[in-house]
């Protein structure tokens, strides 16, 4: 292989010729991937190769981290440091079970915990060690856990890495799910875990949150709601799915993350007190690592507030996602789900490449997702639309799409 990396004089190990021969193959399926130059960003518009694109692929689904104001207020907040407190520091130093805890933390997971009418809250580093980290923590050789097939990659790790059975259930079919849970109670099982997204990422569509609930009653089950793309965006104050259909409290652990509505980095999850303590003394996804930093959480706190006030963004978000969904599917497009997330299943690869292509040439950035991203045959473009996105963008974007199709 050429490059411009050599390690002269080493003795070359065999994986080095086995994944040239690999990155070749992606190549020739055109599979290859390589991280995007996306460059300066400014409100809801993306630079890319030198062009500024409407930017259709951020997960910023508010515009909150777009929001000059917060930002510029948290800034003044950090030049008057009037804290003193180490508030805005920007490394915590340490894991949270040795010196790495702040006190931010604690007025975040209360601010948290309040929002959701929830006993506690706890906030881990990212979506990616909340989902890896908790199931491995809680299920045991004596439990099973039953996940949606379309479940997000860190949730399918948790799977893996958790010492319990699993099974996965063909995608919101709750009937599926229920086949699974009567079986599983003839096999005496100490417990059994229902983990799904409430909007999933690549179709858009949503957990029948409700029959969940039913489900996991009538099971006993613990049920686990991963709400990365519905917090912001669902609820009167954008507390997720599991608040716009009234059942927060009956769900047993809430997943929410803090890259994409919330404008920052990091998850949470609101959960019973006696869950929270086992996590802090078995999560090794929250004891093996240094917490953030409390710049970050400081940050986190002051988007997690403003996003509850935010109904209007979220009714004009969910406003454009309708009308894009309507105008696509009457020019025939096929387009899944029900929620700012909007993929159009365009089938092959090279359809899904192509038009990506044609939309930057107008103007957009809108990614293809193929597989193993979606499966087979299912290539797309996905469209996260976000609320400061205005109703001419969008009846620009139908209108390209159109064109591209004709
Ligand atoms: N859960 C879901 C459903 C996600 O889509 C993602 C991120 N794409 C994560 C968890 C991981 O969150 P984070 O980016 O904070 O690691």
């Amino acid at each position: 292989m050429s490059g411009g990396f050599t390690n002269a004089g080493q003795v070359e190990p065999p994986i080095v010729a086995d994944i040239a021969v690999e990155l070749a193959k992606l190549k020739a399926k055109q599979r290859f991937r390589s991280i995007p130059a996306t460059g300066e960003r400014s409100g809801r518009f993306v630079t890319v190769g030198g062009r500024k694109l409407l930017n259709l692929s951020s997960n910023d689904y508010l515009g909150l981290g777009a929001d000059r104001e917060l930002f510029s207020s948290f800034i003044a907040q950090i030049r008057d440091d009037r804290f003193d407190d180490g508030r805005f520091a920007m490394t915590s130093s340490s894991s949270r079970l040795l010196t790495g805890h702040h006190p931010v933390c604690d007025q975040l997971e209360s601010a948290i915990a309040a929002a959701y009418g929830s006993e506690t809250a706890l906030v881990f580093n990212s979506g990616y060690h909340a989902n890896t980290g908790i199931l491995p923590a809680l299920a045991t050789r004596h439990d099973l856990i039953l996940s949606d097939r379309l479940n997000h990659a860190s949730i399918i790790d948790g799977l893996r890495i958790a010492d319990a059975d699993y099974r996965r259930f063909r995608h919101a079919d709750y009937d599926h799910l229920e086949e699974q849970l009567e079986t599983a109670a003839r096999e005496c099982y100490r417990q059994i875990f229902i983990v799904t997204e409430s909007v999933f990422s690549m179709d858009g569509d949503l957990a029948d949150l409700r029959r969940l609930v039913k489900l996991k009653r009538r099971f006993k089950a613990v049920l686990i709601v991963d709400e990365a793309h519905g917090a912001g965006v669902f609820g009167e104050r954008g507390l997720g799915l599991c608040e716009a259909l009234g059942v927060t409290n009956e769900i047993d652990i809430i997943v929410g993350t803090f890259g994409k509505s919330l404008a920052s980095a990091g998850a949470y999850a609101v959960m019973r007190g006696l869950f929270r303590e086992y996590l802090v003394n078995t999560m090794r996804t929250l004891i093996f690592t240094t917490a953030l930093p409390p710049m970050t959480l400081a940050w986190s706190l002051a988007t997690f507030t403003k996003q509850l006030t935010m109904q209007r963004e979220r009714d004009h978000l969910l406003g454009l996602a309708a009308t894009l969904r309507g105008s696509l599917r009457e020019a025939g497009f096929d387009v899944p789900g029900e929620s700012h997330i909007v993929p159009v299943v365009l089938g092959e690869d090279r359809t899904a490449v192509e038009m990506a292509g044609a939309l930057r040439e107008a103007g957009f950035h809108a990614l293809p997702v193929r597989p193993p991203t979606v499966p087979e045959n299912s290539s797309r473009l996905r469209f996260s639309l976000r609320a400061d996105l205005t109703s001419g963008d969008i009846a620009a974007l139908a209108e390209t799409m159109k064109r591209g199709a004709a």
